[in-house]
C-alpha cells in the first residue's frame, strides 16, 4: 500500500468538471485552456485533453510542459520573458500574449511568426485579497491606457484580460464584463480573439452555466471575437484529496493531532490566504485541531469534527487539494514530499510519482 502523504487525483470527480467545461464550450463557442500554474499534474492530461482545447502558461517551463504533455492549443503568457528564453517560448506556442507593450516591441521580430496578443488591465477585479488582486493599485499586470495600445494594434490580433478571482457570482462576472466592454470596446472591435482569463468558478454546483454561456456568446458576437477561458481552479476543483496519517496526539487546552504533512510544504495557499483546510463530513462529537509536522508554529490545517476518536495511525483525507498545491509543494523542513496517485474510473489506484531522499538532496547543492 502507498505510504502517506500522497495527493490522490480521482478521475471520476475530475470528470464532473470536464463535462461542465465541454457543455460550456458547446453552448458558448468559447474555448477552454487549462491554466498550468494552478494544476500541472500531467499524469491526467490524456484524460483532460478530450474536454479542453489546450493549455495556457506563465513561464517557459509551463509552455514547454503544455506543448509536450498536453498538446492542442498552447498559449504562452508571462509577466516578463528574458532575452534568452523567447525563441524557445515561441517554438512551443501557437499564441504569445505579452504583458506589456515594452515586451511586445522588444520581442517583435522573434515573435512575428505566431499569433500575438497583449494583456489588458481593466482596473477592476473580483478579488478581495490585495496580494492576489490583478487590479491592485500600481498593478504591473497588463496595459490599461487605450491611447498607448492603439499604435501597436498592427502587431497583435487579440487580448487577454484576467480580472476574475475565485468568482462564483455570475452577476459580478456579468457586471465586470460590462465594464470591460465599456472601457475597451473600441480595441475589442479590432480584435479577433479575447481571452477572459481564469478565476471564474463556473463548474461550481449552483453556477448558472447556461446564462454564463449566453453571456460569452453575446460578447463574442458583439465584438466578433473568438472567446477563450483559462480555467485553473474551476477545471480541477474537488477532484483531489491529500491523504495523511496521524502521527501523534496532544492535549494543550484543545485536542490536537499531528499528521505526516505540512500546510507550508504541501498546501501552501492555506497559509498565504489564511484559510482552513476541508475534511468530509466534518461532523461528529470528536473535535480536533489537525496540525502539520513542520516546526512552524502556525502549521495548522484547521479544526474539524470527527465521528470517532482519532488515534495514531488513522487516515485523514484533506479535501479539495488539486489547485495550487502540487505546483507549489516544497521541501521545507525536509518533510516527505507527498506522492501523486490517480484513482482511475474503474476505482483502481495507480501511483504515478514518488519522491525520495535523492530528490530532496538534488533540490539543493
Ligand atoms: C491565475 C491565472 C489563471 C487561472 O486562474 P484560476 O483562478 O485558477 O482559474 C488564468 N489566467 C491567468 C492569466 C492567470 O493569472
Amino acid at each position: 500500500m502507498l505510504q502517506t502523504p500522497y495527493y490522490l487525483v480521482d478521475k471520476s470527480k475530475l470528470l464532473v468538471n470536464m463535462e461542465k467545461i465541454a457543455t460550456l464550450r458547446e453552448l458558448s463557442g468559447a474555448k477552454a485552456l487549462l491554466a498550468l500554474k494552478c494544476f500541472a499534474t500531467w499524469g491526467v492530461f490524456d484524460f483532460m485533453r478530450d474536454y479542453m482545447d489546450g493549455t495556457t502558461s506563465s513561464s517557459l517551463n509551463e509552455v514547454r510542459l503544455g506543448h509536450t504533455r498536453f498538446g492542442k492549443e498552447t498559449h504562452a503568457y508571462s509577466v516578463a520573458y528574458a532575452d534568452h528564453e523567447i525563441d524557445e517560448v515561441v517554438s512551443h506556442a501557437d499564441k504569445i500574449i505579452f504583458n506589456s507593450i515594452g515586451q511586445l516591441t522588444r520581442f517583435g521580430s522573434q515573435s512575428a511568426g505566431i499569433i500575438r496578443g497583449l494583456r489588458l488591465n481593466p482596473g477592476v477585479s473580483s478579488s478581495t485579497f490585495d496580494l492576489a488582486d490583478p487590479a491592485r493599485p500600481f498593478s504591473r499586470l497588463g496595459e490599461w491606457d487605450l491611447a498607448k495600445v492603439e499604435p501597436v494594434m498592427e502587431l497583435i490580433s487579440g487580448f487577454m484580460i484576467h480580472n476574475n478571482c475565485e468568482n462564483g457570482d455570475f452577476d459580478l462576472f456579468d457586471k465586470m464584463l460590462g465594464d470591460i466592454e465599456q472601457k475597451f470596446g473600441p480595441l475589442l472591435k479590432k480584435a479577433e480573439w479575447v481571452s477572459l482569463g481564469g478565476g471564474i468558478h463556473f463548474t461550481g454546483e449552483d453556477y448558472p452555466l447556461e446564462k454564463f454561456a449566453e453571456r460569452l456568446k453575446r460578447f463574442s458576437g458583439d465584438f466578433g471575437v473568438q472567446v477563450y477561458l483559462e480555467p485553473g481552479e474551476a477545471a480541477i476543483t474537488n477532484s483531489t484529496t491529500l491523504e495523511v496519517t496521524v502521527l501523534d496526539k496532544l492535549y494543550n487546552g484543545k485536542d490536537l493531532v499531528v499528521v505526516d504533512s505540512s500546510i507550508e510544504a504541501h498546501l501552501l495557499d492555506l497559509l498565504i490566504y489564511r484559510e482552513s483546510a476541508k475534511v468530509h463530513p466534518d461532523q461528529g462529537p470528536h473535535r480536533y485541531m489537525v496540525c502539520g509536522k513542520s516546526c512552524l508554529a502556525g502549521d495548522i490545517f484547521g479544526e474539524f469534527d470527527f465521528p470517532e476518536e482519532l488515534n495514531i495511525g488513522d487516515r485523514i483525507s484533506i479535501q479539495d487539494t488539486a489547485g495550487y498545491t502540487m505546483v507549489k509543494k516544497n521541501w521545507f523542513n525536509g518533510v516527505q514530499m507527498p506522492a501523486i496517485a490517480i484513482r482511475e474510473l474503474d476505482g483502481s489506484l495507480r501511483t504515478v510519482r514518488e519522491f525520495a531522499y535523492a530528490d530532496y538532496e538534488q533540490s539543493l547543492s
